[in-house]
């Protein structure tokens, strides 16, 4: 059974296609996740991108002229390759090949971490780690959250959770029995209201929020929203709650 280091139970929660499939990375049929879940970055933007910092560096030293005319430039006549780049997106990816975080081989990810606390954290732990080292950790974290995380559906785009120097793990998608449960007083509000991550804490009307969340657990094919995340960080144990609603 593959194993998912930042996604506890996609049996049970990720978007999963039915029987086999043939995968689009390793072309085996095998049992799979849906593909059209994912956001997957254009090759030929990517490899413009990668050329114009090549040749330019420092994007700053370009006058906004000089930018727009090179992107002009290279776009020109890409228009019919870019919409048939995106009429090919991939259809399904098998389970081994997401948890090996190969998911970035086709530049797909359904997730995005959060860099920036995740940076700050390492550089907390390991303060005498040069900056590149510090960045390397931080891109080998993010590359390993983002390649590797099964399709799922939120309903909104929100950074992934991040603590101690570390993304955290998804156990479970929530209503209020999944936090009751969970709670070691058996107050699940209380735990919700606690856990709430970053700015969720004083942006939550946690009364109104709480009461409209599913009362009982959340199955795993039904919509309901607003709908809570509950993260575990991997190395303190912490729960975080991540919510959001359609
Ligand atoms: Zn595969
Ligand atoms: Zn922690």
């Amino acid at each position: 059974m593959a194993q998912f280091k930042y996604f506890f139970d996609p049996e049970k929660y990720a978007c999963i296609l039915d029987g086999e499939r043939e995968c689009d990375i390793c072309h085996q049929r095998k049992k799979c996740f849906d593909g059209k879940a994912y956001h997957v970055r254009s090759r030929i933007l990517k490899d413009i991108f990668e050329e114009r910092k090549r040749r330019f560096p420092d994007p700053k030293k370009m006058k906004t002229k000089e930018l727009i005319e090179f992107y002009r430039v290279r776009l020109a006549g890409k228009k019919e390759e870019i919409v048939r780049e995106q009429r090919e997106k991939p259809k399904a990816f098998c389970f081994e090949c997401v948890a090996k975080g190969r998911l970035f081989e086709v530049g797909a990810s359904v997730v995005e971490g959060d860099v920036q606390a995740l940076r700050k954290q390492i550089q907390r732990q390991n303060p005498s780690l040069s900056t590149t080292e510090n960045e390397n950790k931080v891109q080998e974290r993010t590359k390993q959250l983002e390649g590797s995380t099964p399709a799922f559906a939120p309903w909104q785009d929100w950074l992934w959770a991040a603590h101690c120097g570390d993304y955290c793990q998804l156990i479970t998608l929530a209503g209020q029995d999944e936090f009751n449960k969970l709670a070691v007083d058996g107050d699940g509000k209380k735990l919700f209201r606690n856990s709430l991550h970053g700015d969720l804490k004083e942006h939550t009307d946690v009364d109104s929020v709480w009461s409209r969340l599913k009362p009982d657990s959340r199955g795993p094919r039904d919509k309901w929203s607003p709908l809570a995340y509950i993260f575990k960080c991997l190395s303190c144990g912490a729960i975080l709650t991540i919510w959001d609603s359609h």
